[in-house]
């Protein structure tokens, strides 16, 4: 068989959701990708390493082969015996995957929450408090001539950010890196720090306290110490005027800003900052998505349910109390009592008490690669890399909706993850109706 190149795919790796790729597929394997970032050659070209391609089931300690037809009705059953079943994970899947998995939740009465409760849970509550002023990637990448990532690295995290989307890119009205500034606020000098015209170290866990003297001197107040969070006076006054003489900015802001000391605080400050310097300026702020679709999860969530994670339909009805509802927290509580994980590793990222409590519950995941949440389950439904093997849609970071594409086909008798949810919610309706 010839070989196909198909141009203009969407990665599904990070929240930048690059659609630029250039793919070639040759005896229905990819065998070169074009203008992809490291992080995304390593997927697209390590996609059928470390699969599991057979369901599984535990018999006594040890994983057994099974077929789905079994595995989706132990694990229906498992679920409608729970009286608090939790449903995690969601951001490396489809928004048509995510939609079926509320559904799940409600029909089974049990807690549905995505990988937002331990990344960019704070932006969320922080935007609930503040709001937030918001763009396309595409309006910035064509308008702002000034650009902050605060607390986030993105030459490692999002390669291609900047050469996409900000400081590097050609935009219709700022051609080039000359025509924007690059400001930096960071506890380290990070990568993309050393390419900043103006990188502002300040000390860990007082980005509260430097972004509130920041909007003070942008709005003109007179701050009566001589340094913030280990920032000069001086230094902060001159970044105001930075900002305030620009025409459009943007601040990004990552995990350095949502987990250090504060949390939601950090972010209310970071939006109120914004809406400051909206009386001066144009300004909008963005948080820096992690998973390719934690984005998704967030929003068909909400479409859904009214609430963006952490949704508890233990009462019959959508309830929201992060910190109570979120995963984490019910884990470590040892209040759930199975759960079945999506296109995620909880067990290997969950503090201690709450990856202990998984292991001691029964544990179902649907998922394209073996992982250590996989090899600590009672149950492996093996499924289809979404944007390769599979079509579906997705949320960019900025909120662009973007529809993915099948490239190659799966291996043989692997399900999707919305045939396998489907046909889990069907097998739960059968039983309970
Ligand atoms: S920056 Fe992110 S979305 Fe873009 S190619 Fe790299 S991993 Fe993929």
């Amino acid at each position: 068989m010839s070989q196909e190149v198909i141009s203009n795919v969407i990665c599904t790796v990070c929240g930048c959701s690059c659609d630029h790729l250039q793919v070639t597929i040759d005896n229905d394997k990819i065998v070169k990708v074009k203008n992809a970032c490291a992080m995304s050659s390593g997927k697209m070209l390590g996609y059928r390493n470390e699969r599991t391609t057979q369901p599984m089931m535990k018999k006594g300690t040890t994983l057994k082969p099974t077929t789905y037809e079994r595995a989706i009705d132990v694990t229906a059953k498992t679920i409608i015996k729970s009286s608090s079943p939790l449903f995690y994970g969601w951001s490396l899947t489809s928004n048509e995957a995510i939609a079926i998995g509320v559904d799940l939740a409600e029909e089974t009465g049990g807690f549905f929450d995505n990988t937002t409760s331990t990344c960019h849970g704070p932006t969320i509550l922080g935007v609930h408090e503040i709001g937030e002023s918001s763009c396309t990637l595409g309006e910035i990448r064509h308008r702002a001539d000034l650009v902050i990532y605060w607390g986030s690295n993105p030459v490692h995290a999002h390669p291609l950010h900047m050469s996409r989307y900000t400081v590097m890119s050609k935009g219709r009205f700022r051609k080039s890196r000359s025509d924007r500034k690059l400001i930096v606020v960071d506890v380290r000098k990070t990568d993309t720090a050393k390419l900043a015209d103006v990188f502002i170290q300040l000390e860990p866990n007082n980005d509260y306290e430097l972004m509130v003297a920041l909007r003070a001197a942008v709005r003109g107040d007179e701050i009566e110490q001589e340094t913030v969070a280990g920032v000069s006076i001086d230094k902060i006054e001159e970044l105001a005027e930075m900002l305030i003489n620009c025409e459009f900015g943007a601040l990004f802001f990552g995990l350095g800003l949502t987990m250090s000391a504060g949390k939601s605080k950090n972010i209310e400050a970071a939006l109120s900052l914004v809406t400051e310097l909206n009386s001066k300026t144009k300004f909008v702020i963005m948080p820096m998505r992690g998973h390719f679709n934690v984005n998704g999860a967030n929003n068909v969530t909400t479409w859904l349910t009214g609430y963006p994670y952490a949704v508890d339909f233990t009462q019959g009805f959508p309830r929201y109390n992060p910190g109570e509802t979120s995963a984490v927290d019910l884990l470590a509580r040892g209040e759930c009592d199975s759960a079945l994980i999506v296109a995620s590793d909880p067990i290997s990222n969950f503090p201690y008490q709450a990856a202990k409590h998984l292991t001691s519950i029964p544990l179902i995941t649907i998922d394209p690669h073996i992982t250590p949440t996989t090899m600590c389950s009672n149950i492996i439904l093996p499924s289809a890399h979404v944007g390769i093997e599979t079509t579906g849609s997705t949320y960019r970071m900025d909120g662009v909706v973007l529809e993915t594409r099948k490239l190659v086909d799966p291996p043989k008798g692997v399900k999707t993850d919305v045939e396998i949810l489907s046909a889990l919610l069907k097998r739960v309706k059968s039983l309970t109706r």
